[in-house]
């Protein structure tokens, strides 16, 4: 919902869950702050706080970093998509300072379905407040909607032009007035926005838990540590070790009751049940104009249909979570 939101189709309050009222219903403590390590041998958790938090059994979804390594040289005006709470601060902060100017550059790096999103989103907020406004979208053409069918990267594309969204297929290095591009183009923006994907969170390398390559906590299909059988894990922070699961959302959701209903085994001593996607996974890519790209394996459909069909689904979770009638069901 982040995208409809910098449309203008959400306001803040459509897209954000309060975790307190949730906590209570389900008789949890809530401490908000970050995890900053994890000591499996001792099985405790540090956090930002100070305190320190004991466990028998641990599930973690802390999701990943966006991974900005390349891009930092761009100091301030480099807005990193997550934590999105802080994103939205920020790019209303932009909004603000940009009020007066006649013309904005903004650039969106990462050519996934959230960087398309964005540039998208983008493109629809500042349209009507810039006489120049000009948005453009970076990523490596290897990594513009990967794992969708080739029909999906077509009408992306197209919508992309009619919108007259700069793409440059080019890598981008972090300069101090922009990027300079892979292919020798220099790009000078007054924002970027980075959703260059997830990068494991550093802390869980010092955590003595066994990690995958690109160092996320390696799981079974029970989302299980396959180290440390008291560690569960879902979501953007975890790699199954038996299958390959791309890093989104809805992978993150569909493990979610499978991961509890795990966590009341370990506790019982009953079998675990195990994580098992569908083949095709259905995506509805926000078009920032209240229309959607349909992408469910080879089948391609583009409408406002479909961007209806997204937003009951996006506002019906979001209720779930949010109406007290429905909460902690
Ligand atoms: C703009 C955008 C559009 C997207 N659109 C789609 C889509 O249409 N479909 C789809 O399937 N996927 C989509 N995704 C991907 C999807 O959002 C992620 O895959 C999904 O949110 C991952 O869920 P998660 O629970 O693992 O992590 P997150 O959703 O990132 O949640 C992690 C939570 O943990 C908290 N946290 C982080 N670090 C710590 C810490 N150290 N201590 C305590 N708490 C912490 C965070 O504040 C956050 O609340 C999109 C992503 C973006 C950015």
């Amino acid at each position: 919902m982040l995208p409809g939101w910098l449309a203008g189709n959400y306001r803040a309050n459509d897209l954000l869950i309060d975790l307190k009222p949730l906590a209570e219903r389900a008789g949890a403590r809530l401490h908000l702050a970050d995890v900053i390590g994890l000591n499996t041998a001792r099985k405790m958790l540090t956090l930002s706080s100070g305190e320190e938090l004991e466990f028998d059994l641990l599930s973690l979804a802390t999701g990943g970093e966006t991974d900005i390594s390349s891009l930092a040289t761009l100091g301030d005006r480099l807005l990193p998509v997550r934590p999105v709470g802080l994103f939205m601060e920020r790019w209303s902060a932009f909004l603000e300072r940009a009020a007066l100017a006649s013309t904005v550059n903004v650039a969106v790096v990462g050519g996934g379905a959230a960087g398309v999103e964005l540039a998208m989103g983008v493109e629809s907020a500042i349209r009507g407040l810039f006489r120049n406004a000009r948005v453009a979208l970076v990523t490596p053409g290897e990594g513009f909607l990967v794992g969708h069918a080739p029909q999906v990267l077509t009408r992306a594309l197209e919508e992309l032009a009619k919108r007259r969204i700069d793409v440059h297929f080019a890598q981008a290095a972090g300069t101090e007035e922009g990027f300079l591009l892979s292919n020798g183009l220099h790009l000078s923006v007054d924002c970027a926005i980075a959703a260059t994907g997830s990068r494991a969170p550093r802390w869980l390398a010092r955590s003595g838990l066994t990690c995958s390559a690109a160092g996320f906590i390696a799981v079974s299909g029970d989302m299980r540590s396959i180290s440390h059988p008291s560690i569960f894990a879902a979501g953007d922070i975890v790699d199954r070790v038996d299958r390959n699961l791309e890093r989104s959302g809805v992978h993150a959701v569909k493990a979610g009751p499978v991961l509890a209903a795990n966590l009341r085994a370990a506790i019982d001593g009953t079998a675990p049940a195990r994580y098992q996607p569908r083949n095709r996974t259905l995506y509805l890519l926000a078009l920032g104009d209240k229309r959607a790209i349909v992408s469910w394996g080879r089948f391609v459909a583009i409408g406002n249909w479909a961007w209806r069909i997204k937003d009951w689904i996006d506002r019906s979770f979001v209720a779930r979570y949010t109406q007290p009638a429905q909460a902690g069901r």
